[in-house]
């Protein structure tokens, strides 16, 4: 097997950081071969997998209740079963597909016939690579990413913007394959599937479908930019291990102006934030913009503390450069990088917001 921490020593100290330990109790212990990731839980709770979709969401309820009993049991006591709720958020997810809500555009588009209105999306997942990252945060890597195409938002700064804009087409790839792809980097050391984009919601009822073949007991790192549906919100509950979302803006017309996003952007960070933070062990991006300080990050940082925590874990990025349309778009601050006295104050905010787990820089 590769050495990747002889790359990334930091990321084998990473294990032992009495912060990170006290955190990341869940997905520590999958690392360290005691816990169970949460799609095999879920494998292990038994559903009924008939009737309409009202039928299915109420049986879901049902089972996740059965779900959170056996966290907090000894689950490697337990052996998966047929029909089970992994499956069932599976059917769940592919009848949404036939009239999408999947993100909070709630388009309803049928995607079996035609793709979705904002995010462009057929029906199976097309995928641009994928491979084992060693540039995620020391906890993190290595993580197997599979980069997928299309996107809910339209960030002017995008800088995966040839996959979310649909610049490449991409691979279509079976569930089937996907999971072998999972299986093998387990078997090579990365540390947990990253799914990602573009944005991974708009693919939620594959990678829900490719799980329940995946064998190994490798963690889901749901790496998402948040906007994603209450319908979206409850499936992701017992099948993501780690809900990691970028919290772009600090206001509703920042987002709106810079990424397109729906009017109501804080409102959405807000549900599906306080969510993961009950559901999982969140990790929240950050990516500081040059002339957004005061508009955007005072009020993120505010949002965070109130809404999940001094604990949660925070990654403040300083690394914005005018990727997309950026250098020749409407907003002059983003035309640049962000100043040293931008990333001096950005530091003070930090601190003054009495975040206790953070990177920066
Ligand atoms: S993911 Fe969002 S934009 Fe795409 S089809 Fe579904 S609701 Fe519409």
């Amino acid at each position: 097997m590769v050495n990747w921490f002889a790359i990334r020593p930091d990321c084998r100290k990473a294990l032992k950081d009495p912060v990170l330990r006290s955190y990341y109790k869940h997905y520590f212990s999958i690392l360290e071969g005691k816990g169970l990731p949460y799609h095999m839980i879920a494998r292990m709770v038994q559903v009924e997998l008939r009737g309409d979709l009202d039928t299915l969401w109420e049986e879901h309820g049902r089972a996740l209740g059965e779900f959170w009993d056996l966290v907090e049991r000894n689950p490697r006591e337990f052996k998966p079963v047929e029909p089970n709720l992994l499956q069932l958020k599976a059917e769940i997810a592919e009848r949404i597909l036939r009239g999408c809500r999947f993100c909070e555009w709630r388009c309803g588009t049928d995607r079996t016939r035609e793709p979705g209105r904002v995010c462009r999306a057929g029906k199976d997942i097309a995928v641009s690579t994928a491979f084992i990252h060693l540039g995620e945060e020391p906890e993190i890597s290595p993580s197997y990413t599979v980069f997928t195409l299309g996107c809910n938002l339209a960030c002017i700064h995008c800088q995966n913007w040839e996959i979310s804009t649909w610049a490449e087409k991409g691979l279509i790839i079976s569930p089937s394959a996907l999971a072998k792809s999972i299986d093998r980097a387990w078997g090579m050391g990365a540390r947990n599937a990253n799914l990602v984009g573009g944005e991974p919601t708009i693919w939620l009822h594959a990678w829900l479908r490719t799980f329940t073949v995946v064998r190994e007991p490798i963690p889901v790192f749901w790496n998402s930019n948040g906007i994603y549906s209450r319908e979206a919100m409850r499936l992701l509950e017992g099948f993501a291990d780690i809900i990691k979302i970028d919290f772009k803006y600090g206001n509703d017309r920042c987002a709106m102006r810079i990424s397109r996003a729906p009017r109501n952007y804080m409102e959405i960070m807000e549900r599906n934030l306080k969510h993961a933070r009950r559901v999982s062990e969140p990790l929240i991006r950050v990516l500081v913009l040059p002339g957004h300080l005061e508009c955007c990050l005072r009020n993120i940082l505010k949002s965070i503390v109130d809404w999940t925590g001094r604990d949660t874990r925070v990654n403040v990025m300083f690394q914005y450069y005018p990727a997309h349309r950026a250098p020749e778009g409407p907003y002059p601050e983003l035309k640049r990088r962000l100043s040293w006295e931008e990333m001096e104050e950005a530091r003070k905010m930090v601190l003054e917001s009495g975040l206790q787990n953070v990177l920066i820089g």
